[in-house]
């Protein structure tokens, strides 16, 4: 039986083009980049050069580009490494962050952000939040449960009128806007002067890259304590003998999303109406949740009123179909979900929830099959 696998936001097949573009760095390249002879330059000379292609697609200088093991780190390093310089400061977060934003930030004096019902922050309650304090607010630009994108930009200008008041009152504190686009990188644009962000977090294993490969961008100016002490690599923030094999993984993945993502986003867009049509034909009284705009075409968040979405994946799965309960990537499924609760779902509701998430190798056919499997599996209208 072939498997329909729709949880592409937990997880991505690495890409052909890909593996090809790491291999060389995984036997012949495998030279340390600090190492002074002639093989030792040339790795450093790649590393150099892939750190370059990665600034490229950020719109960023090579110098502000610092390679993590994933997302987690990546998040973990913009939150921890800021305020820690900043012991007095204070970070705001929304509500829907992923836990490895949200709890780095519970390590230091943080508030969250609300969401309204659709997952999207409410600029005027951030606007209440800024005090002379708050030195850091992250927001992430797609939410990995709901597919939600966030008003960046809005927020980018709420920014800058702060650091203007700030700067007549002569209040010295600085306040950075950092966004965790780990789900974005394959249907928006991760351009970071356009998204108007001073930190973002990009995550290789989500864009057919490989798994712990990842990025943080720093704007130059930004001083962050290093989480990783040692030789003192990657601008002395993240030291241990560089992955040139993961960069090249992640260089490429980020080049051949930017190459589909027009072609992408409309394809795996009409294939989210489709599965979204269907299940509504069929269960009228199903819900969507995170609204019909502004989100991302990859996610479909799904509650099916009286399922037990436990019970209701593992038939699912049963059936050749794979798809989530909330995130795959938190660990505890103790509680319901902090972001349906969030966006004022009940526990009872948001234990009906499903979340389905489409990518390159989804087609037609799998909608039709999944819809029809949940319809029989839900007793809906067949
Ligand atoms: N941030 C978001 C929005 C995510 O969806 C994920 C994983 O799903 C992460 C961060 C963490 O990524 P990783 O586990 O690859 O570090």
């Amino acid at each position: 039986m072939k498997k329909i696998y729709l949880d592409y936001a937990a997880a991505t097949p690495m890409a052909e083009e890909v593996e090809a573009a790491m291999r060389p760095y995984l036997s012949g390249m495998f030279h340390n980049p600090s190492a002074t002879y002639l093989s030792g330059r040339a790795a450093r000379h790649g590393l150099d050069r892939i750190r370059g292609r990665i600034a490229a697609q950020l719109g960023a200088r090579p110098a502000e580009v610092v390679f993590t093991a994933g997302a987690t780190e990546a998040n973990n390093l913009a939150i921890q490494g800021l305020m820690k310089r900043y012991p007095q400061g204070e970070a705001l977060v929304s509500a829907i962050e992923h836990e490895s934003v949200l709890a780095p930030a519970g390590l230091f004096a943080h508030k969250r952000i609300p969401v309204d019902e659709w997952g999207r922050i409410i600029l005027n309650k951030l606007s209440i939040l800024i005090t002379d304090k708050t030195v850091l607010i992250s927001v992430m630009l797609v939410n990995n449960e709901l597919g939600t994108i966030q008003p960046l930009r809005d927020i980018a200008e709420i920014i800058a009128q702060v650091r203007d008041e700030r700067k007549k009152r002569g209040v010295g504190s600085p306040l950075y806007l950092h966004t965790d686009a780990a789900q974005a990188g394959n249907y928006l644009d991760l351009h970071a002067a356009r998204l108007g962000v001073d930190m973002m977090t990009i995550n290789g294993g989500k864009l057919y890259g490989p798994k712990q490969s990842g990025a943080l961008f720093i704007k130059a100016g930004i001083k962050l304590e290093p989480l990783i002490l040692g030789g003192g690599q990657e601008f002395g923030l993240r030291s241990g003998t560089e992955n040139i094999a993961a960069g090249a993984g992640l260089a490429a993945a980020l080049e051949l999303a930017a190459a589909q993502r027009q072609a992408e986003t409309s394809r795996v867009m009409a294939l989210r109406r489709l599965f979204e049509e269907e299940i509504r034909e069929r269960r009228p009284d199903t819900v969507i949740n995170g609204g019909q705009n502004g989100r991302a075409p990859h996610i479909v968040s799904l509650t099916v009123p009286g399922a037990d979405n436990e019970r209701l994946m593992m038939e699912l799965d049963e059936a050749g179909i794979e798809c989530a309960v909330g995130s795959a990537c938190s660990a505890s499924r103790e509680e319901a979900s902090h972001v349906l609760s969030a966006i004022g779902l009940d526990e009872e509701t948001a234990r009906a929830t499903l979340r389905f998430s489409l990518g390159r190798q989804s087609t037609e056919a799998d909608i039709r099959k999944t819809v029809r499997q949940l319809a029989v599996l839900t007793d809906g209208n067949r």
